[in-house]
């Protein structure tokens, strides 16, 4: 270790793409990405013409991008505001990110950092949380889930209760839930509803296109909650990085402080914009996707061998049943070694897999290739 490093950096290792991709060249391989729930659809080739179009004749790259994405905040706002019975948010409720990601790291600068705070997850969730925590030496208070995946109110009520030095201070969940792909209840809705001023609620709804449930009209009577999507998923944006938050005007000001200043290229944000007028034809194939993963999840739960979970997003989280912890890690690293020796990755996680539905192809190739792993396996 540099001595010049923080030494609580020493045991973090850097974040690697799942499918053991990062850093390698991107080419065509002949391998079914079912790893990283993004869209099974490149762009349609006249939206990829339209943004080279746009390259060639209007960006001039010599210049900064513009800093404050007042173009890209108000096509966002637009967008938003369909969810919604009295259109009421602004671009001034509206901060966007490097993805989410930064977002998130944003929220933890914000809130925690310094010593002043903790952050509580319920696991199995988005690892990101905890990691980009981590790094900012911010404690991470963990509590655990019921068998259906509902966060442990109890528990995480109890955990803030008791939590001091520092005191949590920011409470993350997602909405519907990687990688298991449940909504929050009702009840889990009531238990952030109750939470005190003093703990921002941090509702991620990355995969918001698929579920079409949203908490974003309550914002306006809520200053403590905000609200995360992305363009990674529905959006087919993952090779762009663009994120957004909402939330009222007082919590998006302090998100625009921490940022850096051009943080979006202006590519990236051109991406957005491009894709935010072309969303009818864009997410014109998310109910398609929706029969898809309701023929996977069929499909996979006839098999006797597995737990398959009811998801609200575009991934289907399954576990093997009738095997003890020991036995189940050891079968489930087996089983996702015989993926992807196969051909399909997809994401082991919390004594599960997560498999992202893809293309029509890709999940027939996804069935045949578990049903001969487990046949190896004699499952
Ligand atoms: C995929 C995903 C994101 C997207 O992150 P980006 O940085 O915007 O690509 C955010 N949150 C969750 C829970 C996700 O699964």
């Amino acid at each position: 270790m540099l001595p010049f490093i923080r030494s609580d950096l020493a045991k973090l290792t850097a974040y690697t793409h799942p499918g053991g991709n990062a850093g390698k060249p991107v080419t065509a391989t002949a391998v079914d990405r079912l790893d990283t729930n993004e869209s099974p659809d490149d762009l349609p080739s006249e939206v990829k013409e339209k943004l080279a179009w746009t390259y060639q004749q209007l960006i001039e790259t010599n210049r900064y991008p513009d800093g404050g994405h007042e173009a890209l905040k108000s096509a966002i706002a637009e967008y938003v505001n369909e969810s919604l019975q009295d259109a009421w948010i602004t671009p001034a409720n509206i901060s966007v990110g490097n993805g989410s990601d930064e977002l998130i790291r944003s929220l933890l600068i914000a809130t925690c950092l310094g010593g002043v705070g903790s952050i509580l997850v319920a696991n199995p969730t988005f690892s990101m949380y905890g990691i980009l925590a981590q790094t900012l030496g911010i404690p991470v208070v963990t509590v655990g889930r019921s068998p259906a995946f509902e966060i442990g109110v109890a528990a995480a009520q109890l955990a803030i209760e008791q939590t001091e030095d520092p005191p949590i201070r920011v409470v993350f969940v997602v909405h519907p839930n990687s990688p298991t792909g449940n909504a929050l209840t009702t009840s889990e809705l009531t238990w952030l509803r109750s939470l005190p001023k003093q703990i921002l609620v941090v509702i991620d709804e990355a995969y918001f296109e698929f579920s079409q449930t949203t908490v974003v009209s309550e914002l306006l009577q809520r200053p403590n909650w905000i609200v995360l999507r992305t363009f990674s998923k529905a959006f087919r944006l993952a090779a762009h990085r663009v994120g957004y938050a909402i939330a009222i005007p007082e919590l998006i000001k302090v998100l625009e402080k921490i940022r850096l200043p051009y943080n979006l290229t202006t590519f990236s944000q051109v991406a957005a914009l491009v894709a935010l007028q072309q969303r009818t034809l864009l997410l014109g194939s998310i109910p398609q996707l929706l029969t898809e993963r309701a023929k996977l999840s069929h499909a996979l739960g006839l098999h006797p061998a597995l737990q398959v979970y009811n998801s609200a997003a575009n991934f289907i989280y399954l576990r093997l049943k009738d095997t003890d912890c020991q036995e189940e890690s050891n079968y489930l690293s087996s089983l996702n070694q015989q993926l992807r020796a196969s051909g399909t990755l997809v994401r082991q996680i919390n004594g599960g897999l997560r498999i992202t539905v893809g293309s029509q192809e890709e999940n027939l190739r996804t069935l045949q290739r578990l049903q001969a792993a487990l046949d190896k396996m004699g499952k």
